[in-house]
């Protein structure tokens, strides 16, 4: 059976780092690569990151049923993903990742309701913002709207299985790893080789104490206008 699973994140928070880092050290996790509106950024290549494609050409694909879910993102561009991935993973019998926004992490929950889902937080706004400028592949602008889209998104942690503050890096990756690899031997009826205990650290019900000033440090800089 193909376990799917979703990663969440505000733009910035480390996400693509982790998911690659995933990728790497664990093995049947097939990563569905979105189709996407946006221009590609730094030395992100057609195929790898994402298929990246014109509007008409998005457009013909929702039009043609091909994607499991799709969204705005940004307000701007649009971020899908094809239907055929899910497929793939079921044919090779291995898992499925999806590195999607909350409002695709909806639409797939509804589709597949043992779908699980993790949050990735950055230990702050401040810490964000300066990932976002460090990355140094966003227009000043585009980091505005991007702290801005956090700021909403983040409000939605509360729906997600697994979140994860991406303060430490290789704290990071091993809970990550920890979360997909007891969900996927709990589910296969394997005992879970003390991971278990690890990925429960990270259970939304665990966590909601620790994300308080997280959450508080975009909430302040809303209140105060963005200053
Ligand atoms: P996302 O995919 O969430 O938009 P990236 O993976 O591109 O984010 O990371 C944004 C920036 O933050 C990159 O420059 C990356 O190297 C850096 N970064 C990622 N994780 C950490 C971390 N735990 N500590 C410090 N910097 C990090
Ligand atoms: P970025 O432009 O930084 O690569 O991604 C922007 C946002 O789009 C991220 O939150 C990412 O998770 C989301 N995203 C990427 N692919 C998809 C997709 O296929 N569907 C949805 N709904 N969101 C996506």
């Amino acid at each position: 059976m193909t376990n799917v699973f979703i990663i969440s994140a505000p733009s910035g928070s480390g996400k693509s780092t982790l998911v690659d880092k995933l990728r790497e050290q664990v093995p049947n996790l097939e990563f569905s690569i979105s189709y996407t509106t946006r221009k590609p950024r730094g030395a992100e290549e057609n195929g790898r990151e994402y298929f990246f494609v014109s509007r008409e050409q998005f457009e013909e694909m929702i039009r043609s049923n091909e994607f499991l879910e799709y969204a705005r993102v940004f307000e701007v561009d649009y971020y899908g993903t094809a239907r055929r991935f899910l497929h793939k993973a079921q044919e090779d019998g291995k898992d499925l990742l999806l590195d999607i926004d909350v409002q695709g992490a909806a639409q797939i929950r509804l589709q597949i309701p043992g779908a699980v889902s993790i949050f990735i937080l950055p230990p702050n706004r401040s810490e964000l913002e300066q990932r976002l400028r460090s990355r140094g592949q966003d227009s000043e602008e585009k980091i505005e709207r991007r702290l801005e889209t956090a700021r909403r998104e983040i409000e939605n942690y509360q729906k997600y299985d697994y979140i994860l503050v991406n303060d430490r890096l290789d704290e990071s990756v091993e809970g990550l790893k920890a979360v997909v690899l007891s969900e996927r031997l709990r589910r296969s009826g394997q005992p879970d080789r003390g991971l278990g205990a690890r990925a429960e650290m990270y259970r939304l019900e665990n966590v909601r104490e620790r994300l308080q000033p997280i959450l508080q440090s975009f909430r302040e800089v809303a209140a105060s206008g963005g200053k």
